[in-house]
């Protein structure tokens, strides 16, 4: 469902690539976390996917749709990619009540279809009586879900999570991403999940990606994966 083979981008001609040889195959309703520390080019990466930067090498290939190849010097723009996207500069609309916000993706669908597709929406992040609020009429919590079902509104054909949850307190970042989780999962959304909490990953993920310095340092379940640095911390402090 997901082609992406590559990818290589520098911010600035002459600085280095802060993502080099990036490859990643998804099947259709993966969901995949890409875990890496701070700096190692996790957001880059969304962007490159999204369209909001360009490669300067690479492809990628989202359910049958080019959305970009560098080789013919082609790219989708970022509003015909049929992507959700919660990135933590792309928050809701705060001029827009919480049932604009959620129909704005939805302007082309049918009257009866759209409004039926809100309330839908609302249920599933279960905040059906707050349509009439503004954003700042919220909890953080609540923003969070409601981003997440203005993403989903429209089907995307991927969706891009960048540290959703980086601004709650552990007990609701650990509530939002069991929500998260049920609601991906029942609506079958390929998903590509950024963080650098390995606690997420473990929770939310099929396969966690690694990264480091822009590229793919190991890619695996996130069972192996996790446990596997786990015990390589073991044996250092056993040799310690
Ligand atoms: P974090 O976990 O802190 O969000 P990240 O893995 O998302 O980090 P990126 O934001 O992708 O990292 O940044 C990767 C590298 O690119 C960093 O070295 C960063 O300083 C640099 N960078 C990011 N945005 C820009 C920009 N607009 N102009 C120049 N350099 C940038
Ligand atoms: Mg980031």
């Amino acid at each position: 469902h997901v082609q992406i083979s590559d990818l290589e981008f520098s911010y600035g001609r002459s600085s280095e690539a802060v993502v080099q040889d990036f490859q990643l195959h998804m099947q259709e309703g993966e969901i995949v976390s890409i875990l890496g520390e701070s700096g190692s080019g996790k957001s880059t990466i969304l962007r490159l996917i999204a369209g909001l930067e360009h490669p300067s090498k690479g492809r990628v290939l989202v359910g049958g749709d080019t959305y970009v190849d560098q080789t013919k010097g082609y790219g989708l723009p970022v509003e015909k990619r049929g992507l959700g996207m919660v990135f933590q500069d792309y928050a809701l609309f705060p001029h827009m009540t919480v049932e604009a916000n959620i129909l704005y993706g939805l302007k082309k669908w049918k009257r009866a279809d759209r409004y039926a597709r809100l309330q839908e929406m609302l249920d599933l992040v279960n905040m059906l009586d707050y349509k009439k609020r503004y954003p700042h009429e919220l909890s953080g919590g609540q923003q969070q879900r409601i981003a997440l079902a203005r993403a989903l509104a429209p089907k995307p054909s991927l969706l891009l999570l960048d540290e959703p949850f980086s601004n709650l307190d552990a007990h609701l970042q650990q509530r939002i991403r069991d929500e998260l989780r049920e609601t991906i999962k029942h609506t079958g959304t390929t998903t590509i999940f950024v963080t650098h909490d390995q606690e997420d990953a473990r929770v939310l993920a099929d396969r966690v990606v690694l990264v480091e310095e822009g590229t793919v340092q190991n890619i695996g379940r996130p069972c192996d994966l996790l446990k596997e640095s786990l015990r390589q911390r073991d044996t250092e402090t056993v040799r310690a």
